[in-house]
């Protein structure tokens, strides 16, 4: 038998290497600004086209390499941060492997230019798929700029992979967000086609921190410091009335390293405990400095997770840390015995005009009918709750249109065609009772059975449809704000609504006066409630930010689903029976009424045969 194992040639156990160090642009440029930190230097600029596809320049002012050392960068293993294996417990660099470089120049077309300060002369090496294709004696300024084209070029399967531009770039300002923050004492500029993005100069935290996420986060910072034997703190959390749905806003550095620790982060929710709106996050910018020795980086391959030592001591401090401060600074209402928050108006019913209590009689009523009467013709009268705006839910449908009833009456479901005879007594089946189970559940007859209806769900795919069509033949009509509403977002958020303006104007938004961090509305679609919009823009940009659309993604539809999904009627809110049947017969006349925008079903139905099993 002959032996059939094989060492696998080297360019082939790079780009297997590769992979693992480099998934997307957004890793070489993490890989870049790292080497640059750990390279001493105080200026980096950071240089990107077409989304990191075509190059990712990295050029920094650090300390630069010697001919040698410039061209061992490129080896695997080659690292001028740690010569011990006990070096490996004190690391203070960023990258102590030795894989970057090596791992990119197999996959890509690298240039590289170096000069040390003492050199006359600097060094340019150009690499292509880890095969040396020149080396020169050059003529360039102290420090070190490598340039990375074409990435993937040999491996077509990974570049075809990649997803949007929109998508990498985000990637990418992920990535320059974590390093820019953990380093405020480094200058950085970021360049995309050409175009500036970011321009910080050499900071204080505060500063940096504001100059990312914008001008209006000033106000929202709380201040953190502690200093203990085994932890120092040091950074902001974010007032509780500015907490945001999405995460995008939440950092960890761990000796300058960005960190994700979902422990860490529950020591945060902890301290914010009752200050938060459910679904909403805490931002938080915090510095912790531990002991390197107490810290195992090397569990990760790209080294966003670290391993304490004693993780439950660290979660103790931060979060009294953290609690500490939201006290001093008078957010936390600790000692506010005065102030009762059920006297609070809800923050819903803000801008609702108030409504003088009327006497509702009920002129039908007649109580000598008989009991059996008075349910058939359904027992709500006195508890009949007036029909305030309700409409206003069914954002722009056209809710007096009858001809919807006569389309529910149509559907017909799957039944088993022997029980169809059963109902088929006129008086019980048009007598469409319907009633609310456990504020969640629309339940109704039908002719063959029973229907149970999730109201959100139903009334998401209700506004889905309809914001869709809206999209599509672009004839929205929207209502002028009094006083328009200005938001503020960081520049990377106000990007994702500029992109998607031409859309948010077909469902009816009216924007005006776009900047880095703010954007100015004068119009929403009719019935969206103006206190809703503000979250129904954070909800959108989560949307955005979590689903990470692919190819075949479409604005229009993200956009149609997150609105449906902010402005559906949440479960737990209770329906009268008009607007429970409204919202069934609105649901039916939709194109795909079975399933939820999220390919969730809205209704089950029981026939009559599947309840007398049950009798069995
Ligand atoms: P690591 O960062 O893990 O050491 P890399 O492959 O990223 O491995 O880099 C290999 C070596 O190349 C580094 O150890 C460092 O000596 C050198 N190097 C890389 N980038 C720079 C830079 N921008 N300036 C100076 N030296 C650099
Ligand atoms: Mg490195």
């Amino acid at each position: 038998m002959t032996d059939i194992i094989q060492l696998l040639p080297d360019h082939v156990a790079n780009q297997i290497a590769a992979g693992e160090v480099v998934q997307r642009p957004a890793s070489v440029v993490k890989e870049l600004l790292e080497n640059a930190i750990d390279a001493e230097a105080t200026e980096i600029k950071l240089i990107i086209k077409d989304a990191g596809k075509t190059l990712v320049q990295v050029i920094d002012n650090g300390k630069g390499m010697s001919i040698t050392d410039a061209r061992l960068s490129f080896e695997r293993h080659t690292t001028s941060k740690i010569k011990t294996a006990e070096d490996l417990f004190q690391i203070n660099t960023k990258g102590f492997r030795g894989e970057a470089l090596a791992s990119i120049a197999a996959i890509a077309h690298v240039e590289l230019k170096t000069k040390r300060p003492e050199d006359e002369l600097g060094t340019a090496i150009e690499i292509e798929g880890s095969k040396v294709k020149s080396q020169d004696v050059f003529v360039t300024p102290t420090g070190t700029s490598v340039a990375v084209k074409n990435l993937f070029f040999n491996i077509p399967a990974r570049r075809n992979f990649l997803k949007s531009d929109t998508v990498e770039l985000r990637h990418i300002t992920d990535e320059f967000h974590r390093v820019a923050l953990a380093h405020p004492n480094i200058a950085f500029v970021f360049y995309h086609n050409g175009s500036e993005l970011f321009h910080l100069p050499q900071e204080n935290y505060r500063q940096r921190v504001v100059h990312i996420f914008g001008s209006k986060t000033n106000e929202k910072l709380v201040p953190v410091e502690e200093d203990t034997e085994v932890l120092k703190i040091s950074g902001f959390v974010g007032k509780p009335e500015y907490s945001k749905k999405t995460r995008s806003e939440q950092f960890f550095f761990v000796n300058q390293r960005f960190i994700k620790s979902p422990y860490l982060n529950h020591a945060i929710s902890a301290a914010f405990e009752g200050l938060l709106k459910t679904g909403y996050n805490p931002s938080y910018f915090l510095n912790l400095t531990v002991n390197p020795e107490t810290i195992d980086i090397n569990i990760h391959p790209t080294k966003t997770e670290i391993k304490f030592d004693d993780e439950h001591t660290l979660y103790a401090i931060l979060r009294s840390a953290v609690k500490h401060s939201l006290g001093q600074f008078n957010i936390a209402p600790v000692l506010d015995f005065e102030h009762q928050s059920s006297l609070n108006t809800p923050y819903s019913y803000k801008d609702k005009v108030g409504k003088a209590p009327t006497i509702e009689v009920d002129r039908s009523f007649n109580p000598f009918l008989d009991d059996a009467h008075k349910k058939a013709s359904g027992n709500t009268h006195f508890k009949k709750s007036p029909a305030t705006h309700w409409e206003s839910l069914y954002v722009g449908l056209e809710s007096k249109d009858n001809s919807l009833e006569n389309d529910f009456s149509n559907v017909t479901f799957e039944n088993d065609s022997k029980t169809e005879a059963i109902f088929s007594d006129d008086s019980v089946e048009t007598n469409k009772t319907t009633f609310q189970l456990q504020q969640k559940y629309i339940v109704s007859t039908l002719k063959s059975g029973m229907l149970i209806v999730d109201q959100n769900r139903a009334h998401q795919r209700v506004l889905y449809e309809n914001f869709l069509k809206h999209v599509t033949i672009k004839e929205a009509t929207s209502q002028q704000l009094l006083f328009p509403l200005q938001l503020h977002f960081a520049p990377n958020e106000s990007k994702i609504i500029k992109d998607l303006k031409t859309d948010l104007e077909h469902t009816g938004f009216v924007l005006s006066e776009f900047s880095d961090q703010a954007i100015t509305i004068t119009g929403v679609p009719v019935g969206v409630p103006e206190n809703e919009v503000s979250s129904i823009f954070e909800q959108l940009i989560s949307d955005v930010e979590n689903d990470v659309p692919d190819a075949n993604f479409s604005a229009t539809d993200l956009l149609a689903k997150s609105m449906a999904k902010s402005l559906a009627i949440k479960n737990g809110k209770i329906l009268n029976h008009t607007e429970q049947e409204h919202l069934v017969n609105s649901l039916f006349a939709c194109k795909e009424p079975n399933m939820s925008p999220t390919n969730q079903p809205t209704f089950i139905t029981m026939s009559v045969n599947d309840i007398e099993k049950k009798f069995i």
